[in-house]
Order: C-alpha cells, then structure tokens, then sequence
C-alpha cells in the first residue's frame, strides 16, 4: 500500500494525506486513479549511498543529509526524508523505463484515454534522455520514438479498425508558443502568434501545425525534424533548450471497420520534457539568464500551484491559466487521463537540495488523482448511413410479412398527392354511399383515411357556413359604428342584448331556426347596412324609427353568451323578412302589428346539429356508420399488429438461437460468413380516434 511522502522527524515539515488508490492499467470510467510517480536516477560513479537509499520494495527512496555543523549542535534542521512513489528506477534501460512508465499509458491511448508522461528535474539530470533519448544508439531511443512504435504496432494488431495518427511538436519558451514542426514545407509560415484555445472537447493550440503519419517513418522524420529544429533554435535564437518546455503530442482516432458504428474514439498522450527545474534566480544572474530563470520559474511553480490545487479535494478552482504550460495541458494534467510524472535526479551529493526539491514536487504530484475515461464521439455521416440501412431492412422485413400474409403490393413510402387524392375521393364517395369500404392496406394509408375524414369534415363546415353567410348579413363584434346603428335601430340594446330578451348574457345575437323561419320570402334584397341608413335617413325626419319596426321573433332567438375579450365575433343579422319591409299602417295598433323582425344565424355549433339533424342528417348518419366500421378496422388493424409482434419475437428468438449456433461453431473455428441482423422493430397499434 502506497504512503505519502512524510518527514521523518520534523514537526513543523509539510504532511501528506493518504488517498486511495487503483493499480495501473485498472482504469474504467468514473475509477478515481492516482498520478503514477517514479523516479529516474542518472547514473553516476559517484553515487551518495550514505545519503539516498532506496526501499526494499524500490517504491521508496529516503534522503539523509548531513547537519551542517556550522550551525551549531543543536539546531531544528531537517535532516531526513522518506519519498514513497510507484517506483524507482536506478541503473535502469530505456528499455525498462519504456516497459515502466509508458507502456500502459500508450496502450490504453487506443482504447480511448488520454494520456500525459512528463518528466520533471534539474537540468542534466535526463529528462531529454528518457524522453527523446540519443539517436546515436538505437538502444538509447527514449519515450517518443518507442511510443510511436508502439503505437503503430498496435494499428497493425488491430486490423479491424480504422486508426489515424496526428502529430504536434509545440515548445514553450518564455512563455512564448513555438511550433517545432512549423519548418515543414507544406506548413507554411504562421502569421498570426499561437493562442490557447478552449472548447468542450478540449484544450488546442490555434496555429499548432498537426501531421498526419500514415506510418511509423513519417512520425520518425516528424520527430527528427522537431528535435533539429529545437536544436537550431537554440543556437540562431539563443535559447538554451533545457530552458524550454516541450510537449509532444500523438492524438489517436479510432473508427470501427467491422461494426460500422457510428461512434468512435479520440485520444491524445502528451510527452512534456519540461524544462530543468533548478532555482537559477537566487545565484545572482542577470540578463537573458535571469528572464529565463523568471519564467521557468514562474511556469513550474504555477505548475506545482496547480497540481497543488488538483491534488486537494476540497478546492474547486484549479489555477491553469496562470501561465502557458499549465493552460496547454490543462486537459491533460488530472482530470480524465492517465497520468505519469517520471522525476529525474541526479545521485551525487552536491546534487541533493535540487533532488530534495524535485522529489517533493513528485510526492506532491503523487496526491493528484485523475478519472480517466474514454473519448467517446460520434459520427454523424456515419449515423445516417446506419439508419438509412436499417430503415431499409426493415422495408424488406416488412416486404417478407406481407408476403406472408399475402398481402402484395403494398408501399410503405410516404404518400404522394395523387395517392393522398385517391384516398380523399374514396373518403368523399363512401361519406356518399358509393362506395361500400375502404379497404385497409397500412397504417400510414389508415392515418390520411382519418386525415381526409377530418379534410372533408372541415369542407362541409365551411360550405354551411359560408351558405349562412350567403343568407344573412354579417357585422364585426368590434365595427362599434355598425353596432350603435344597430343599437339605434333598435335591434340590439345598449348591452348587446337582443331587445325584448329577458336577460342577455352577452354580446351576441342568435338566429332563427330553419324549420322557424318565416314562409313567405322577400324579393327586396335589400340589405341590413341599407336598412339602417335608411332608417338613419327617417332618422333625420321627424320621426326617429321604433325599435319595434326591425322587432326579433324573440321566441325563437336562441341567445348565445359572448366570446372572450378580443374576440372578433360576428354577428349575423338575418335579411328583412318581406313583411318587415312593408310598410306598415300608421294607425295600426303596435303589439299587433309588430312585424317579425330579421332573426341571426345561430352559432356555428348550433347551426351545425341542426344541419347534422335536418339537412345534413343522411350524411351524418353515414358518417356515424363508417366511424363504426372504421373503428372496427382499427381493431382489426391492432389484431394483425400484435401478430406481427408475436412472429417478430419468435424471429427474434430464432437469431438468438442461430447467432449462439454460429458463436459455437466459431468457437469450434468454423468460419460462418452468414450473420445475423437485429432489427430493433415494434408495431405499435394507433389509437383509437375518441368517439364523438
Ligand atoms: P536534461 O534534459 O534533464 O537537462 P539530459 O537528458 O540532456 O538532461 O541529460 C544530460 C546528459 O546526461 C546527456 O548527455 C544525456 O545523454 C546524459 N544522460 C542523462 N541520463 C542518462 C542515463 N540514464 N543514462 C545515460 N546517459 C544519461
Ligand atoms: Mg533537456
């Protein structure tokens, strides 16, 4: 079990907590997984075995420093340390180092995780070495190359995916971007500066150059010409390269060639070389040394701030804008990756304050856990592509139950409009009588049965409404000039009540039923509108027209209780009736020879019974008959569908049996080429339409 890094002896030292921890390679999402620290020691003949010893499990390294004596005997300087990490790595082969602390981070990169190696330490210490290694000896290659290779031997063992590789080369100097790989012909120069660009998918470098390396030599050469490059730039722009940051990137893509998935997975491992970590500005340097110094500093301790910050559960804020490094891997440092920090140090004495140093940042490092999970993403093309096909073989299932059951010829393409006005006419003729059924073919073809039943309903609406209209003029609810001539006529009160109406409930005005109406029909065709200027005319004249000349047959107005607010209604006012537009005797007595004043049309509701109970009433009768039977239909319809269901259960029972034959088979290392496809399909019956 892992422990923290702890002083042995002093109080007042830095304390470590103890977190949980999941091995490597264990990694599964929503799995919380330490940073894995081990520590690299440059070999030396002078190796300070009284001061660093290992554990005897080489996963822990204690520090023993001599007092200084100067201070007297007595004094409270620490003098011992105990580090524990995942690993110590003394004499080791690049070999070994590879096989330690890349392996599992590379492999799993395939399978969808990010992944970030970085090695940490003093400058001379071999993070270049470990990292990039010498070219000199093929044996010496360090992390970069031997990932490549692993990388790309993977893609060969995996024929059965589509795998492409991406490489980027940036380096970090003076907080300033540089691409390595910018030299590259087909490149071209970059205008504008590099910028950290944040995104939901991540962090990137706006500018960056990335190649594709369809094999391992062009990802070779890439990394060649970055590492020249680095070393040209420090001579032309003299920059000292350990006074970079250097990060190499390999992002991973990952399509399934067999499954022809839509989804697919993305990664990216990050190779940081950082830049030595010595404390240059305490020994009094100056100039282009001491801007340097500023900045790596600076950078590594917002680095450590930040990994400070990771490593404490508590805080919500992570520091990563703070400087370029920590802003770059800022999806890359926790988070969903996997994580390895290799520190290297040096074995001498003289070396031990920077490797005291060093080791605490490791330890700190070791407190940081991540959550690796996998890049999972879609494709969209390739989604559609997938549902067209299965939208296809489903067409053909349905094809083979149709032909099961018989049924020929059937199209289950979305309607065309002759086909849409076939099914109107059959609608219209069996409304009519003319044609007996409506035969049922599928549930798209039942659905615009119901649809031209409702288009025909609403036709024969409008063709009673607009036949009311013929007959009776109409006034808008808010043409208030309209109304008070109608008030004035007497038609109407001040309310909106009809005159001679007990208790008006509102605005609106009825009509006269049918069977009511009056027998004898008037030749005027004078209208309303006429009617009122004329009687606006008598107006003038000495005698003002009585209410009573334009009187309502009140016993057979229907009364009808206003709309909502706003609500633009007509209202209808039935034609004179000949009588009322005869004149009248002036001598005649008022209640008796009142003449019947022009009723309005009920509301359309009302107006619709009645045609449904007098005109209209063989029509609806049909009507009624054929909901009837097409509600039986329907049941019908339902019936078949749960048939089908059932026999699609059974085929599905069937594949099952088949694809557990053809697994056994396969086991038994016959080849079977036939497979068997699922097709996730469900014939839902419609619901019934309300009985109304
Ligand atoms: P850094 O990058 O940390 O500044 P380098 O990797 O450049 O340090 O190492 C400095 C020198 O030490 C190089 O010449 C390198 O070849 C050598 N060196 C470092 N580590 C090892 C090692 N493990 N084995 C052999 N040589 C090493
Ligand atoms: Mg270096």
């Amino acid at each position: 079990m892992d422990e923290e890094a702890a002083p042995k002896r002093d109080k007042n030292g830095p304390k470590f907590h103890c977190l949980p921890h999941s091995t490597q390679g264990s990694a599964r999402m929503g799995t919380r997984k330490k940073v894995h620290t081990f520590v690299r020691v440059k070999p030396t003949d002078d190796f300070a075995h009284e001061m660093i010893k290992y554990g005897d499990d080489n996963k822990s390294i204690d520090i023993h420093l001599k007092k200084d004596t100067r201070r007297g005997v007595v004094n409270n300087q620490q003098t011992d340390w105990s580090f524990k990490l995942d690993g110590v790595l003394h004499n080791a082969s690049q070999d070994l180092v590879y096989e330690t602390v890349a392996k599992d981070v590379v492999a799993q990169a395939l399978d969808g995780y990010n992944g970030t190696i970085m090695c940490y330490g003093q400058t001379g210490a071999g993070k270049t070495y470990t990292m990039t290694g010498t070219t000199e000896n093929y044996k010496h290659r360090g992390i970069l190359p031997r990932a490549l290779q692993q990388v790309f031997r993977m893609i060969e063992e995996r024929p059965t995916h589509a795998i492409t590789v991406r490489v980027s080369y940036l380096e970090i100097y003076n907080e300033s971007l540089f691409d390595l790989l910018s030299t590259l012909p087909y490149v071209g120069p970059s205008v504008t500066p590099m910028t950290i660009v944040e995104n939901p998918q991540g962090v990137f470098i706006k500018g960056l150059s990335v190649h594709l390396t369809s094999q391992e030599e062009d990802a070779f050469s890439l990394l060649f010409e970055g590492e020249t490059n680095r070393i040209i730039a420090s001579h032309t722009m003299n920059k000292n390269s350990s006074r970079s940051h250097c990060i190499f990137t390999i992002y991973v893509e990952v399509h399934s060639r067999t499954l022809s998935d839509e989804k697919y997975i993305t990664s990216k491992i990050n190779l940081v070389d950082l830049a030595g970590s010595e404390r240059l500005g305490k020994s009094g340097s100056e100039g282009r040394v001491l801007k340097e110094a500023t900045y790596i500093n600076k950078s590594l301790s917002f680095l450590e701030q930040a990994i400070i910050a990771l490593g404490d559960q508590k805080r919500e804020h992570v520091p990563f804008r703070q400087c370029k490094l920590t802003h770059t891997l800022k999806d890359s440092l926790g988070g969903n990756c996997n994580m390895v920090l290799l520190t290297n140090i040096y074995g001498e004495a003289a070396q031990l304050e920077e490797t005291l140093s060093s080791l605490r940042f490791a330890s700190r490092m070791k407190l940081v856990t991540t959550e690796p999970a996998i890049n999972e993403k879609y494709d969209a093309e390739r989604m559609v592509k997938n549902l067209e096909k299965e939208l296809a073989l489903l067409k053909q299932e349905l094809a083979i139950h149709d032909s099961l059951a018989n049924r020929t010829l059937v199209n289950y393409d979305p309607m065309d409009e002759i086909q849409i006005a076939e099914i109107n006419s059959q609608v219209r003729r069996y409304l009519e009588g003319t044609l007996d059924e409506i035969d049922i073919i599928n549930l798209r073809q039942i659905q615009e049965v119901f649809n031209q039943f409702r288009v025909v309903l609403s036709q024969q609406e409008q063709e009673v409404e607009s036949a009311l209209r013929r007959k009776y003029t109409l006034i808008d609810k808010n043409d208030f000039a309209a109304i008070s001539a109608v008030q004035k006529a007497g038609l109407v009160d001040v309310d909106g009540h009809l005159v001679g109406e007990p208790d008006g409930q509102g605005f609106g005005l009825g009509v006269t039923p049918f069977s009511a109406k009056p027998g004898k029909k008037s030749k005027s065709k004078k209208t309303f509108k006429e009617q009122l200027s004329s009687s606006a005319r008598k107006e003038g004249a000495s005698s003002p027209v009585s209410g009573k000349e334009l009187d309502v047959s009140t016993s057979k107005t229907q009364l009808t209780p206003s709309s909502k607010e706003g609500d633009v209604k007509d209202m209808t006012i039935r034609e004179r009736e000949t009588s009322s537009t005869e004149p009248l005797p002036s001598d005649s007595p008022k209640e008796e020879l009142r003449p019947p004043r022009p009723s309005t049309p009920p509301p359309k509701p009302v107006a619709f019974e009645d045609f449904k109970n007098e005109r209209g009433s063989e029509i609806n009768r049909i009507f009624k008959e054929n909901k009837s039977i097409l509600n039986e239909r329907r049941k019908r319809a339902s019936e078949t569908t749960q048939r089908i269901n059932a026999i699609k259960r059974e085929m599905d029972v069937t594949k099952e049996a088949l694809n557990f034959q053809k697994s056994l088979r396969e086991k038994q290392g016959q080849v079977d080429h036939v497979t068997v496809r699922h097709v996730p399909c469900s014939f839902t019956s419609q619901r019934a339409p309300p009985n109304s």
